[in-house]
């Protein structure tokens, strides 16, 4: 099992009782930057354009608690640009843990083992180092644009886990991944020790230098059900099987953004973690002021047409899991048959060992017509079918 327990436990109570409450619109886990600064420039990435005097700014550590105390979420994840650049990281991990919530540190892990050999943290089961790595070494490397650095995120990795720390990946996945090379990094995570995986299609940022590379819904579905049919039984994710199920396209689920609410340096941002539609000064004010209809796949919002990630859709999978028989039975039986045995996704997979992958595909032959080859793929997505809903 990729969530431990006292964790599961912990956010069953919070959804239940939020219910109870009569609560339907509630955080579950806040999205907290406390800077945009990072050691890496990744071409995917939506954070990292901005302007200089932007990027040297730290968030004030009382901003940040007080943010936490008005959200309420029992888990916080801290993105950014690289938390370990946080001048305030320590302080802000102390009193995140006395406050018990269950923190996601999402780290390039760089400097992860230089900090944890400085003493910098101490293992509890509040804190998670969740490392983001894209992949192998090979398609890591080229997605963060910066050789070396996966070897790097391993160093921490082995000394977080020896240690005793949680540790989790945080892989985010592009069209022209190869499904094969995923499964194997699985593998290899799982050898590593790392309690559980996290998976996710990318979002196309507007500001992200590479647009030509993000996944569309069908191709989603299919990218996932090649990587979560005939699953190994030593896989483990630390995700909800219900969300996957999503990937799968296995259940239909809309957006719930307010799921995961992001507090950055410029306010509470409207109405996700991934679009900037105006930032307000208090949490109340998001959560009364945001028009929430406008987004989600529902809505025939444009910007959240082909938007399937974690931080939209997982919120809705748990819920889902925690307030109706339906989803609760739905969870018990994808961790019990949770191996999704697919003759045709192993046939998918086997075809994908012909294809090119990763750098290769991003090479232009000369003389080649690139915008005919992507309005022959625009037209081939538009005569998919939609995928079977068995939600
Ligand atoms: S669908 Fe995606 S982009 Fe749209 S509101 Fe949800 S998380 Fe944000």
């Amino acid at each position: 099992m990729g969530v431990p327990i006292s964790q599961m436990w912990t956010v069953a109570s919070y959804v239940l009782g939020q219910r109870l409450r009569g609560r339907r619109k509630y955080p579950l886990v806040l999205m907290l930057e406390p800077l945009f600064r990072c050691n890496l420039a990744c071409a995917g990435c939506g954070k990292i354009q901005y302007p200089a005097h932007i990027l040297r700014k730290d968030m004030p550590l009382e901003d940040a608690l007080a943010a936490v105390d008005a959200c309420g979420a029992p888990m916080v994840s801290i993105p950014g640009g690289e938390p370990l650049l946080y001048p305030h990281i320590r302080e802000l991990v102390e009193a995140l843990i006395q406050r018990r919530k269950y923190i996601y540190l999402c780290t390039n892990a760089i400097l992860l083992k230089e900090k944890l050999e400085a003493g910098w943290f101490k293992p509890t089961k509040y804190l998670t180092f969740s490392v983001h790595l894209d992949g192998g070494q090979h398609e890591h490397d080229f997605s963060v644009c910066r050789d070396g650095t996966y070897d790097k995120a391993l160093d921490g990795i082995r000394k977080a886990v020896d240690m005793g720390f949680r540790v989790t990946t945080n892989t985010t996945l592009f069209d022209g991944t190869d499904p094969n090379a995923v499964r194997s990094f699985f593998d290899e995570m799982m050898d590593v020790g790392v309690e559980g995986m996290m998976i996710s299609p990318g979002y196309a940022y507007e500001a992200a230098p590479d647009q030509a590379n993000f996944l569309g819904r069908q191709n989603t579905n299919t990218l996932f059900k090649m990587l979560l049919s005939n699953r190994k039984k030593r896989w483990r994710f630390n995700q909800s099987p219900l969300f996957l199920e999503f990937l799968m396209g296995r259940r239909h689920y809309d957006c719930t953004p307010w799921g995961n609410p992001t507090y950055s340096l410029f306010g509470w941002q409207k109405p996700c973690y991934l679009l900037s539609e105006g930032y307000v000064d208090s949490f109340d004010e998001l959560m009364q002021d945001t028009a929430w209809h406008e987004y989600g796949h529902a809505s025939g919002n444009p910007k959240c047409a082909n938007c399937m990630v974690h931080s939209g859709y997982e919120a809705t999978a748990v819920d889902h899991t925690f307030t109706s028989f339906n989803g609760l039975w739905g969870t018990i039986k994808a961790m019990v048959f949770n191996r999704y045995a697919s003759p045709s996704a192993t046939q998918d997979l086997e075809a994908e060992k012909s294809k090119p992958h990763g750098p290769e595909v991003h090479l232009v032959q000369l003389g080649m017509d690139v915008d005919a080859l992507k309005r022959a793929k625009a037209t081939e997505h538009a005569a998919a079918k939609p995928t079977a809903n068995v939600a």
